[in-house]
């Protein structure tokens, strides 16, 4: 894994995100190594030779890019992070994202942090501090070998459980993040059923395999789960109305479980 520091020019980005007027991302890289993952179309900003998931730069002046003083950013929607996690292992070291959250308590914004990372768990005193905050858990599986193929360096399932609960008892606003749903293998309802004692509301997105996903998908099914190619090629190259369907469901069940609800499907 190659590490850099670097001087990032800005940190609050306008964002395109349904659900968010910006983002911050402390880290360029990611070192999760999600199999999905579509953050990797960032490598080409970034003159790296490694490989995506084969380095991280840190922008070590995250903090100082925010404003002491603005009203610009009160009652708008902040996201950290879009295309990096913000609780990377490096985080122990750099505490970027602890610093940003430190710098924006003053300014208000409603905050939304997502992360596959029982480290979010160090930053309870700080969300405490925003009036308006939503601190989320991806989750894909329950099963922790299905996690090992597909989130090797992020936290195990039953951690990233017992953060959410963490959180919630600390009067935090929950969120579990189901994404993105891998037909036959993500077991969404038993997650539901799970963590809702934990979890405000749940957020879904489907599988994308846009550009080189479907290659790692592909190669991944052919090794550990063969029997699962036809009806994923199914899915994606021939007229299907699968997540039309599993969207209806969805909908139904939370419905049905009283969980509150936000689906983007692609
Ligand atoms: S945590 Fe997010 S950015 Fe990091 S590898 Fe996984 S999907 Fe990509």
């Amino acid at each position: 894994m190659k590490i850099r520091e670097i001087r990032a020019k800005s940190i609050i980005t306008k964002s395109n995100l349904p659900d968010a007027d910006y983002v911050i991302n402390p880290y360029i890289g990611c070192m999760h190594s999600c199999l999905y993952c579509y953050a990797r179309f960032m490598k080409r900003f970034t003159g790296h030779i490694e490989s995506w998931g084969k380095f991280v730069d840190v922008k070590i002046n995250a903090s100082d890019l925010i404003p002491a003083k603005t009203t610009k950013y009160c009652g708008k929607s902040i996201f950290l992070s879009s295309v990096t996690d913000p609780y990377l292992p490096l985080e122990r070291k750099y505490k970027l994202t602890r610093k940003i959250l430190e710098k924006l308590i003053p300014l208000q914004p409603n905050l939304s942090v997502l992360t596959k990372s029982d480290l979010v768990l160090h930053d309870i005193d700080l969300f405490r501090q925003f009036k308006r905050c939503d601190v989320g858990i991806t989750i894909t599986t329950l099963n922790d070998n299905l996690r090992k193929e597909i989130e090797p360096f992020a936290s195990p399932v039953q951690d990233r459980i017992n953060a959410l609960k963490k959180l919630k008892d600390s009067g935090i606003r929950t969120y579990v993040f189901i994404g993105p749903i891998l037909p036959f293998l993500t077991n969404w309802k038993e997650i539901i059923t799970k963590t809702k004692k934990y979890s405000d509301f749940y957020m879904f997105e489907n599988l994308n395999v846009r550009g080189p996903i479907w290659h790692s998908v592909e190669k991944w099914l052919g090794q550990k789960h063969p029997e699962l190619l036809d009806n994923y090629r199914k899915i994606y190259f021939s007229k299907s109305i699968y997540w039309n369907n599993t969207e209806k469901e969805i909908k139904q069940f939370c419905k049905e479980q009283k969980v509150a609800c936000r689906v983007y499907f692609h």
